[in-house]
């Protein structure tokens, strides 16, 4: 189990939380401490459903198990240390982590749904030259506690219709914390969510997606950027190992016309990926894949020369994919302003007016 240092009332303790573990971990750690194992659900009630924040709110467990339970566990729960929010109502959160780090997580009201995009790294390893996160280098995977913290300890978290896994990281280079959490997640005895709620985004790393694709039936977002593997391999150099046509022929063996939903991220930049004969080669690519297509703006990052395509070109090559029966849409940036944009997050406080 990892240990997680929590800052509680400025002091630093070194204890292993109990958020987003399953509950077989926690029979396990209920039976380590001699305790009965119906205990273990309990816990779970009050770490999923009752969203306890502290010990002391579980009164049907036994004071002196509580403060057992207390002497070498946490509850795991804590508050964003910083916040930022977007003219367009998009609020970014800054989470500390167990080793004196930062990630980011953004809520995304939208009508009568609210998303939040978690992170499940510090940093990234995946090197995509376009990507922010990228620039940070990497810095650790998030425990399945500091992952599934974003979700319940933001203030909007009881009006969350739905959680991406699309903030900093590759999702699947921490699979197993991530499909832990995806487990806690929908769970019966956890957040009993339904798994159309969650969408985990990937710029394909085979043997991960496989599992995530094997062992849950969330949905799927899959990063492509460019349908030419030269061209895709230098801004995702991901593609050397994993190549965007051997990605889309596992995906091509899972069923995405009806329980879960199978997206393509494809960020258009100016006179490199945006014209007509990139938008053929992209629905050839997608032929057997029921999927649909995202036009991504890009938000500049300082010391790029990519620049985004413009709106003219986005609605050209949304319309030539559609001509050809591949359902595509031109996605609505929300919070550029202050850095909450798709490949925008860093994990630092950044001002509105900053611009670097
Ligand atoms: S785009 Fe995703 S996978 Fe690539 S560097 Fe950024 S966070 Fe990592």
């Amino acid at each position: 189990m990892q240990k997680m240092e929590k800052i509680e009332n400025n002091v630093a303790t070194t204890l292993t939380p109990l958020l987003g573990m399953t509950l077989a971990q926690l029979q396990e750690v209920v039976k380590n401490l001699g305790m009965p194992r119906f205990t273990a659900t309990q816990l779970a009630e009050w770490l999923y459903t009752h969203r306890a924040s502290d010990f002391e709110e579980m009164n049907n467990i036994s004071k002196n198990n509580r403060r057992k339970l207390a002497s070498l566990y946490t509850v795991g729960r804590y508050a964003p240390m910083h916040e930022q929010r977007s003219i367009d109502g998009t609020v970014k959160y800054l989470f500390a982590t167990s080793d004196g780090k930062a990630v980011e997580s953004v809520y995304i009201p939208d009508g009568d749904r609210a998303t939040l995009c978690i992170s499940s790294q510090k940093g990234c390893r995946m090197g995509c030259t376009f990507c922010m996160t990228g620039r940070q280098g990497f810095h650790g995977n998030l425990t399945p506690a500091e992952i599934i913290n974003q979700i319940m300890s933001i203030p909007e978290t009881e009006t969350l219709t739905n959680v991406v896994f699309m903030g900093m990281g590759e999702p699947m280079d921490n699979a197993d914390a991530v499909l832990q959490v995806i487990d806690v997640l929908t769970a019966k005895w956890g957040l009993a969510w339904s798994p159309k709620r969650i969408t985990v985004s990937s710029i394909g790393k085979m043997p991960e997606l496989r599992r995530l694709l094997d062992e849950t039936s969330v949905h799927i977002a899959i990063s492509v950027h460019s349908p030419y593997h030269t061209e895709r391999e230098q801004l995702m150099p991901v593609e050397r190992a994993f190549a965007v046509t051997d990605v889309m022929k596992l995906l091509s063996n899972y069923d995405f016309a009806h329980q879960r939903r199978l997206s393509v991220e494809y960020i258009m930049w100016e006179g490199l990926n945006d014209d007509a004969m990139h938008a053929d080669a992209l629905a050839k690519l997608l032929r057997h894949v029921d999927s649909r297509v995202n036009l991504i703006r890009f938000h500049a990052i300082p010391g790029s020369s990519l620049r985004t395509s413009n709106e003219a070109n986005m609605v050209a090559f949304r319309d030539r994919l559609n001509s050809q029966g591949i359902i595509c849409t031109i996605r609505r940036s929300r919070g550029e302003d202050i850095f909450a944009a798709c490949g925008m997050l860093a994990g630092k406080v950044k001002d509105k007016n900053q611009n670097q």
